[in-house]
């Protein structure tokens, strides 16, 4: 499959950067790694008249601890960059947990955060190439006005699949968002909007600049569990982060997140007021897991049964927040 023709720009600062964006904002994409971009635009799924590449943007790459306590992350840090710092590990370790589990070692040296965070929806009946979607007579998200996962219904569900963006809500991360009129700061579980068509809230003329773990979500144990089917390089069909903290065997604070079983990553709403307070147990894990699960909501949009990836969710939550506590 080939790419389709287009133009790339190459800025060096944010501002040059919002500058084009703004100039062609009806036909233009953002590239970061491309590891995602690049294979759907041979799948035609976009076909932009522009591209711009963030990679020259210098001031996009980095992990920066600020004097706050809390921690700033350039928007084209790449995964592999995050799995291995140091800081994050001993910080904030759910999200390198996470960041380590994505596709392979090659796409984590090419891929960015921003870029797992920007992640298109996915779906059994759009990543596929033009000529099989033609066939199929195309479907809601792209070029047709039927959905093939809940026929008759007129909304998108196609699965939000990165694995980092579950880890960043259990850290409360907030993102930056830049365009030529300035910045905005957004948490992260306002970016999402539970549309597999419509996925995010950032306008064409904008980017994601930075991401930001506060002070108070420091030093929490991390955990990332995940199904697969191929284990060294497939994405996630079900997915769960958690973040605990403890004191004197008993569980302070936590919070569960999870993807790939829903349009966006969600947090697990009543898991902290379920176990907060609470020495754990087997039982405790059970019920946070059956929680989790009444969370997920998966349709045919992947790989693997709806049924199976919700039974691995419950699964996965109580065997996470059991390795969290340590247990
Ligand atoms: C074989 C294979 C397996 C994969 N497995 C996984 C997996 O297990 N888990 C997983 O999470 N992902 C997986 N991926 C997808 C991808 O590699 C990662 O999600 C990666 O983090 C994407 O980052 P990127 O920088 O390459 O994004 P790109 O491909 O450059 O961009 C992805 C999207 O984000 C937008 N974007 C990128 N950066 C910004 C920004 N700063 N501001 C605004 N928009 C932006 C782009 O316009 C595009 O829409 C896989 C990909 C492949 C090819
Ligand atoms: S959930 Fe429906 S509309 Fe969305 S990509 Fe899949 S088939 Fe298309």
């Amino acid at each position: 499959m080939s790419l389709p023709q287009f133009k790339l720009f190459r800025p060096h600062t944010v501002e040059e950067a919002a500058g084009f964006l703004d100039k062609h904002a009806k036909n233009i994409r953002v590239i970061a790694g491309g590891t995602d971009l690049i294979p759907s635009m041979r799948q035609k799924l976009f076909e932009p008249e522009y591209v711009l590449d963030l990679r020259g943007v210098a001031a996009m790459r980095g992990i920066r601890p600020q004097t706050d306590g809390g921690v700033e992350i350039g928007a084209s840090t790449t995964l592999r960059a995050i799995e291995r710092s140091d800081y994050l590990l001993q910080r904030y370790s759910a999200l390198p947990a996470a960041a380590t589990t994505v596709a392979s070692p090659v796409l984590r040296n090419m891929g960015t955060i921003g870029g797992n965070i920007c992640l298109d929806t996915r779906c059994l009946w759009y990543n596929q190439s033009l000529t099989w979607r033609k066939g199929c007579g195309f479907c809601i998200k792209k070029d047709g006005d039927l959905c093939h996962v809940a026929p008759g219904g007129t909304k998108c569900w196609a699965a939000f699949s990165g694995d980092t963006p579950p880890a960043l809500l259990c850290l409360n991360a907030e993102i930056e968002i830049a365009s030529s009129v300035g910045v905005r700061r957004v948490t992260l579980q306002n970016f999402y909007t539970g549309l597999g068509d419509d996925y995010r809230k950032l306008r064409p003329n904008e980017l994601v600049t930075r991401v930001f773990l506060p002070a108070s979500s420091a030093g929490y144990s991390g955990i990332y569990r995940k199904l697969r089917v191929r284990g060294s390089i497939d994405y996630p069909l079900a997915g769960v982060a958690v973040v605990m903290k403890r004191s004197n065997g008993h569980v302070v604070d936590v919070r569960v997140g999870l993807t790939a079983v829903n349009p966006a990553p969600v947090l697990v709403k009543g898991a902290n007021e379920l176990m907060a307070g609470k020495a754990m147990t087997e039982a405790l894990a059970e019920a946070v897991g059956d929680l989790a699960a009444r969370t997920a909501k998966p349709l045919t949009t992947s790989a693997l049964t709806p049924e199976y990836r919700r039974e691995m969710i419950r699964v996965f939550t109580k065997r996470a927040v059991l390795a969290a506590a340590g247990n």
